[in-house]
């Protein structure tokens, strides 16, 4: 089973945000509140949290990020590169690609970016690298 049957189901997931995102950033929230009730505490939950009555210039373009991001991700699927780190062309692992979506790199490449100083990447990848971190910099 596998991998190809879970990027069928993660793509059906992208293209619902990718829609949802389009009519939130055309001023229809519906969809986007309808995606929250079903995936609490995500990018979308932020985003529908933090619009109330009316969106911000700053959230539409996190929402215009993620939108880019989703179709960067399904224009991937269709080239049948999907799931391929864009670095090592490796095999980017299925619980990487459930936890952030358009990830286009393996975790180690990614890794290896920030290391040298890249911008790139997700808010969750730095949420992971801080927690790691936390150890050593409590002293202020
Ligand atoms: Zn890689």
């Amino acid at each position: 089973m596998a991998r190809h049957e879970a990027l069928l189901n993660l793509r059906a997931i992208l293209v619902r945000r990718r829609d949802a995102l389009r009519s939130a950033l055309a001023g229809d929230l519906s969809l986007l509140k309808e995606l929250r009730s079903e995936s609490p505490g995500d990018v979308v939950d932020a985003a529908y949290d933090s619009t109330q009555d009316e969106i911000s210039s700053q959230l539409a373009e996190v929402e215009s990020r993620e939108l880019a991001n989703i179709e960067n991700a399904l224009e991937r699927m269709k080239a049948g590169k999907y799931g391929l780190c864009e670095v090592c062309n490796g095999k980017i692992p299925m619980a990487r690609l459930n936890a952030l979506p358009y990830a286009t790199m393996c975790i180690e490449c990614q890794r290896e970016l920030e290391r040298s100083g890249g911008g790139y990447g997700a808010r969750r990848e730095a949420e992971e690298a801080s927690e790691e971190a936390v150890g050593g910099e409590l002293e202020l």
